[in-house]
């Protein structure tokens, strides 16, 4: 399992995220429009759930429908 960062991060990036993650597995270049969680990496602690400010990170499984691509989205920026 992983989380996922989805729609609600575009634009926002404001990075919170990557401040509590304690394995430092959330990254993003300035270029791309939101941030990603490397599935490799994460170990599931939640924590960057609770520090996002619009509640754009779920687990995998409870990502919302119409997110559900977020989770591919996530993992291909790891596959580059
Ligand atoms: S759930 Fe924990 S390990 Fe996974 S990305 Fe969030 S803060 Fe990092
Ligand atoms: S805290 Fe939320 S909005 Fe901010 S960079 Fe992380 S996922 Fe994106």
């Amino acid at each position: 399992m992983t989380h996922v960062i989805a729609q609600p991060c575009i634009n926002v990036k404001d990075k919170a995220c990557v401040d509590v993650c304690p394995v430092d597995c959330i990254h993003g270049g300035d270029n791309d429009p939101q941030l990603y969680i490397n599935p490799n990496d994460c170990i599931d602690c939640t924590l960057c759930v609770d520090a996002c400010p619009v509640q754009a990170i779920f687990a995998e499984e409870d990502l919302p429908a119409e997110w559900k691509s977020f989770a591919d989205t996530n993992r291909k920026h790891y596959e580059k």
